[in-house]
C-alpha cells in the first residue's frame, strides 16, 4: 500500500515516488513573499503541498519538509520603502501573518523554513562556483548574470525548445534584470543584482560589489543546503515552471559540475480563478481567509473548496462552492463522531496516535478505494466520493482508524465544522407545556415543575433552561 505516484512535469509522466535515500522523501516548496497577506489562490497551492505531505506520511515515508521564506525582492524592498519600514521588521509582521493563516488551515509546519536573508553567503557561494565553471558572468555595473546559452539542458522542465524558442542567445542579448518576467525566452538572468538607489539600505557585499540577490538563486541555494542528499520532490504553482524553476535547475545543476540532478520529481498546482483569471495581488480580484471568515466560513471549509478538486485543474473560485463544502464537512464530521462514541474514543487523541505513526500497517477497510485514489496523483476528488460510498453502506468500528487515517492526510480539522441543529417547528401545545413548566420552575413549585418535565419528555421533548428561559429539543 506504501506506493504514491504524482504526475511528473519533468517527464510528463505520473510517477511512483522512490526516495533518493531509504524512507526519506525530501520535498522543496517555494514558499511565500512576505510584502502582503498570502490570497487564497497562494494558499490553494500551500494547502495541495500541504496534503502531499501527509499523503506520503500517512503512507509511511519521513518527509523532510522545506518551505523557504522571501524576504528579499523587488516588491518587499519597494512595500517597505513606501511605509517607511525597516525590510526586516516588514517581513516578519507579514511572516507571523503567513503562519497565523497556516495554522487556521491546519496546516503542518515545515521542519525548516529558510529566508533568503540569512543565506546570503550559500548565495554568494553559488554564484562563485558558476563564474568559476564558466556559466555565470559578472556586467560592467556589479551585477551577476547566469548564461543560459552555457547549459545545453536549460528548458527541459518547461520544454522551452519544443516551443521552439531560443536557448542559445548570444550571452549579453538583452539580459532580464527584474525578479519576475513573463517573457516566454532563454535569455541570461540576473544571479546578483548591483546596488540601487531604490532599493534604499538593502544591500550586502559581494565580490563585486553591493548589492543583493536575485529572486530565482534563493531557492537553488537553500535546497542545496537543506535537501542536497534529498533532492526528491520540488514543488510550487504552475506559474513557477517558467522561468523560476526552470532557473534553479540552471543554477543548481551547473554549480555543482552536473553530479547532481537537482530534484526528481517536479509537481505543480493549477491555478485558482476569479472569472475566469488567475487570481493575484496585481489583478485585485482576490480573498484572503479573513474574508471567507467574515462570511461565516471557517478555514476548514475554505480548505475543503480549495483541495476537493484536481490539483492540476484550474479552479474557477465562487462562493457558492463554500456552503456544499460545509455540508459535506458536516457528514464527515458526524459519522467521525458517531464512531468516536462508540469506541469512547476523542478525535484529538486518534489523530495524535495517526501522526506518530502508530496505525500504518493498519487495514484500510473499508476505505481502500478512497487511499487507493489519494495515492494515485492526489485524486482528492475520488477519494471523497469513495469515503462517502463507503459511508452510505454504514460500515462498523472497523472503520474508524482508516476513516481518520483519511481525515489526517485531507488534513480536516472536524473540529472547526460547526453541526447547525435542524430547525424543527415546535407544536402550541409542545410550547404551552414548557411554559407553564418555566412558570412552575421560576414560582419554585418543583412538584409541578417535574411532573410537566415528564410529560414534556413523554411526548418526546425536552427543554434546556438557559438563565431567561428556554429552548426546547425532540428528543
Ligand atoms: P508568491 O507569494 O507570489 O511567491 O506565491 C506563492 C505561491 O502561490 C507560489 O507557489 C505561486 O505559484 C502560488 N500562486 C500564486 N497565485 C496563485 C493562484 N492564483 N492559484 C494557485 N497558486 C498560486
Ligand atoms: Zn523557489
Amino acid at each position: 500500500m506504501k506506493q504514491v505516484t504524482f504526475h511528473n512535469t519533468l517527464s510528463r509522466k505520473a510517477e511512483p515516488i522512490v526516495p533518493t535515500k531509504g524512507n526519506v522523501v525530501g520535498m522543496y516548496c517555494c514558499g511565500p513573499t512576505v510584502y502582503a497577506q498570502a490570497h487564497i489562490g497562494n494558499f490553494r497551492t500551500f494547502l495541495a503541498q500541504d496534503v502531499m505531505r501527509r499523503v506520503l506520511q500517512t503512507a509511511g515515508y519521513k518527509v523532510i519538509h522545506v518551505r523557504n521564506i522571501t524576504d528579499v525582492d523587488d516588491k518587499t524592498i519597494a512595500r517597505s520603502i513606501e511605509e517607511g519600514r525597516q525590510l526586516t521588521e516588514f517581513t516578519e509582521h507579514w511572516t507571523q501573518i503567513f503562519h497565523a493563516d497556516c495554522e487556521r488551515f491546519n496546516m503542518l509546519a515545515p521542519q525548516i523554513e529558510p529566508k533568503a536573508t540569512e543565506h546570503i553567503a550559500e548565495q554568494i557561494a553559488m554564484i562563485e562556483q558558476l563564474i568559476q565553471r564558466g556559466h555565470a558572468y559578472a556586467s560592467d555595473d556589479g551585477s551577476v548574470y547566469f548564461r543560459v546559452s552555457s547549459f545545453d539542458e536549460y528548458g527541459k522542465l518547461s520544454r522551452l525548445k519544443e516551443r521552439q524558442l531560443l536557448t542559445d542567445a548570444p550571452a549579453n542579448d538583452t539580459p532580464v534584470d527584474s525578479d519576475e518576467y513573463t517573457r516566454d525566452s532563454a535569455a541570461d538572468f540576473v544571479m546578483w543584482k548591483s546596488r540601487k538607489p531604490t532599493d534604499g539600505d538593502v544591500y550586502w557585499d559581494s565580490p563585486w560589489g553591493q548589492g543583493r540577490p536575485g529572486w530565482h538563486l534563493e531557492c537553488s541555494a537553500m535546497a542545496m543546503k537543506y535537501l542536497g542528499n534529498n533532492l526528491d520532490i520540488h514543488s510550487g504553482g504552475v506559474d513557477l515552471t517558467f522561468p523560476h524553476h526552470e532557473n534553479e535547475i540552471a543554477q543548481s545543476e551547473c554549480s555543482c559540475g552536473h553530479e547532481k540532478k537537482f530534484f526528481k520529481y517536479w509537481i505543480h498546482a493549477a491555478h485558482l480563478l476569479v472569472d475566469g483569471q488567475k487570481m493575484s495581488k496585481s489583478l485585485d480580484n482576490f480573498y484572503t481567509v479573513d474574508d471567507i471568515a467574515a462570511k461565516g466560513y471557517p478555514p476548514v471549509v475554505l480548505r475543503y473548496a480549495l483541495t476537493s478538486g484536481a490539483y492540476r485543474q484550474t479552479i474557477n473560485f465562487t462562493l457558492d462552492t463554500l456552503g456544499a463544502a460545509q455540508s459535506a464537512l458536516v457528514r464527515l464530521k458526524k459519522f467521525s463522531d458517531e464512531l468516536l462514541a462508540e469506541a469512547g474514543l476523542k478525535r484529538a487523541s486518534v489523530l495524535k496516535e495517526i501522526a506518530k505513526g502508530k496505525h500504518l500497517h493498519d487495514d484500510w477497510d473499508p476505505f481502500a478505494d478512497a487511499w487507493k485514489k489519494l495515492t494515485h496523483d492526489m485524486n482528492i476528488a475520488g477519494a471523497l466520493g469513495a469515503i462517502f460510498t463507503a459511508i452510505k453502506a454504514k460500515p462498523g468500528p472497523e472503520a474508524l482508524i482508516p476513516f481518520h487515517k483519511l481525515i489526517f492526510a485531507l488534513g480536516y480539522d472536524l473540529d472547526q465544522v460547526v453541526i447547525e441543529k435542524p430547525k424543527v417547528d415546535v407544536p402550541e401545545d409542545i410550547k404551552i407545556l414548557a411554559q407553564k413548566r418555566w412558570d412552575a420552575k421560576q414560582a419554585k413549585d418543583w412538584a409541578t415543575a417535574d411532573a410537566l418535565r415528564d410529560e414534556l419528555a413523554a411526548a418526546g421533548w425536552k427543554a434546556l433552561d438557559r438563565k431567561d428561559g428556554f429552548d426546547l429539543e425532540q428528543l
